[in-house]
């Protein structure tokens, strides 16, 4: 069984439209050499509430992520280690092709910034 700690990347947990807008953006970011890559796709309602539990998520409910609507594609330094340092990396242009395509980034989110976050639908 999944525990809350385990992380889902397959983007055929996502919905059809969901993945398609995935494939476009992460095709969009290539051209500019923008390493990102898929870090979550799918959550489980226990997991949401785990993160939500540790502050590491707004929702307490599953929400876009456990309908298969949302992805947080992270940057990958030279080492192949994940970063969410926005220092480093243009987080802020990813979220604007993100945006261009007619997806939501949480990147513009003044309450709840997630920089990280994609979403079909408000
Ligand atoms: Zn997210």
């Amino acid at each position: 069984m999944a525990k809350v700690t385990d992380i889902c990347n397959d983007v055929y947990r996502l919905t059809p439209a969901m993945r398609g807008m995935l494939q476009e953006l992460i095709r969009l970011c290539r051209i500019e050499e923008l390493n990102v890559y898929v870090f979550e796709t799918y959550r489980t309602p226990q997991r949401q509430a785990w993160l939500y539990a540790n502050g590491r998520s707004k929702l307490k409910t599953a929400g876009m992520h456990g309908k298969g609507l949302a992805v947080d594609i992270v940057f990958k330094d030279a080492k192949g280690r994940w970063s969410w340092d926005e220092k480093k990396f243009n987080y802020r242009r990813v979220a604007e092709i993100s945006k261009s395509i007619g997806l939501t980034p949480g990147y513009y989110w003044p309450r709840f910034h997630d920089g990280a976050h994609h979403q079909l639908g408000r």
